[in-house]
């Protein structure tokens, strides 16, 4: 009868946030479904799409969730800022517009890049960005 919580409460109460809200389950979906990084603000108006009336401040909430997770990293880009994209593992480059400020993934991998190194060096890792105007702003400017 008591209004204390018994200790299997506690336990069975896992801290439990909002986490299948339709404005997460909307963010989660952007990720997912992006082809390339995103800014927040992307992220934002990808969003809204899904989910009308979604605010910057969900978006935030959901992205520090899925960056605890790993589901999603962040990515500091030369020219483009940090970024975030679903965190699939798969090794790519990317391709920043000058002009609108987005960073695209390329196509593929170079590979073969140890050639370029020093001899006695060992390369441990690389990242390639391309610089340039993207397919849009190019017919945009045109
Ligand atoms: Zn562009
Ligand atoms: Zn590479």
């Amino acid at each position: 009868m008591a209004r204390s919580p018994s200790p299997q409460r506690a336990s069975a109460a896992r801290p439990r946030a909002p986490r299948n809200t339709p404005q997460g389950a909307a963010v989660r979906r952007v990720f997912a479904e992006a082809d390339g990084p995103l800014s927040v603000q992307d992220a934002r108006e990808r969003a809204e799409r899904l989910c009308p009336g979604i605010g910057i401040a969900t978006v935030y909430r959901t992205l520090r969730r899925l960056l605890a997770e790993k589901a999603v990293a962040a990515v500091d880009i030369p020219g483009a800022g940090v970024l975030y994209e679903a965190a699939a593992g798969l090794h790519h480059h990317y391709f920043v517009c000058h002009a609108c400020g987005r960073a695209f993934v390329l196509r593929n991998c170079p590979g073969h890049l140890q050639a370029m190194v020093p001899d006695g060096f060992e390369l441990q890792r690389h990242d390639i960005v391309h610089h340039g105007l993207c397919a849009g702003c190019r017919t945009a400017t045109a």
